[in-house]
């Protein structure tokens, strides 16, 4: 299969066998985001998807786990992604999850029924772009959700019995605001329980809409110090048991994973350190160009 634009999907789905059942994203609206702006979103033809698993599937492939690409697949109608389902099951009979990326739009656009169908057709983990805890933060970021929406809606595919992953970005609340970030998360995430946060650190690309917030001052970059202490705050306050934390620090090639509760003074520790030796040298942005 031709993969077109970015292929897109958390680290921790390394072991997945990437799908596409779609191209870019229904939205493609958040100011940060430079993912899939080139490309038209589209939902890929079922023949295609069939070849692409025939081919697999002839070669050997029987993964025990799919990602479906691309940047929301679940935004896919309930009709079309039971037939992929159903595909998925009929060529890798080992496959025990399904799992993608979803907005918390996307759930909203699924009853109950159909939420519940999917689980128990083998949809497992969707990882919801949450991103803040504030809700000023994701009006200003142009996310399609508030707070209260998302509470509502990750109680939705778990009452399903699907599981929540949340993707956040420390440093999207600004300069100055990465702890009342860290403290509103840390709220949201001991109410809704996620199974893994994977914290992709803010890193804004003059190709993002948000960049010309950054050059008319509308928005004002946290150095990566105050990225780094944010994320460690977050770490402090989360008392979700067995959740695994992937913080990815691009700009400073730094990565702190582990899982709660046993991991987190060696994450403590390692952000602790990060944070020492930034805060000896020049303010340092995740801002491209460099
Ligand atoms: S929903 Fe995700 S992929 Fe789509 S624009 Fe927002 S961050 Fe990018």
């Amino acid at each position: 299969m031709k993969y077109e634009g970015q292929v897109c999907r958390p680290p921790i789905e390394r072991s997945s066998y990437i799908l596409p059942a779609s191209v870019g994203c229904a939205y493609n609206g958040c100011k940060f985001c430079t993912l899939f702006k080139h490309v038209s979103c589209r939902a890929l033809p079922l023949g295609q998807i069939e070849d692409e698993l025939r081919r697999v599937r002839d070669l050997g492939g029987n993964p025990r786990q799919v990602f479906l690409g691309d940047g929301n697949a679940f935004s896919l109608d309930t009709d079309r992604m039971m037939k992929i389902l159903s595909m998925i099951t009929q060529y890798f009979p080992a496959c025990r999850k399904v799992n993608m990326d979803a907005t918390v739009t996307d759930i909203s656009h699924k009853t109950d029924a159909e939420l519940r169908l999917l689980g128990e057709s083998g949809v497992s983990h969707l990882y919801i772009g949450i991103e803040s805890g504030l809700d000023d933060v994701l009006s200003f970021m142009n996310k399609e959700h508030g707070v209260s929406q998302a509470y509502m809606e990750i109680d939705r595919i778990q009452s399903a019995g699907m599981v929540f992953n949340a993707h956040i970005m420390t440093g999207v609340a600004g300069a100055g605001r990465g702890y009342e970030n860290a403290e509103a998360l840390s709220v949201f995430f001991n109410r809704t329980r996620p199974e893994r946060v994977i914290n992709f650190s803010m890193f804004l690309h003059q190709d993002a809409p948000l960049y010309k917030d950054f050059q008319s001052g509308g928005f004002v970059p946290a150095d990566e110090a105050e990225n780094l202490a944010e994320a460690r705050l977050l770490l402090e306050l989360t008392d979700v048991d067995s959740l695994f934390y992937d913080g990815l620090h691009e700009r400073l090639e730094l990565r702190v994973r582990g899982t709660l509760p046993s991991d987190r003074d060696k994450m403590l520790n390692a952000y602790d350190d990060a944070i020492k030796a930034y805060n000896a040298i020049d303010p340092m942005f995740a801002i491209w160009p460099f």
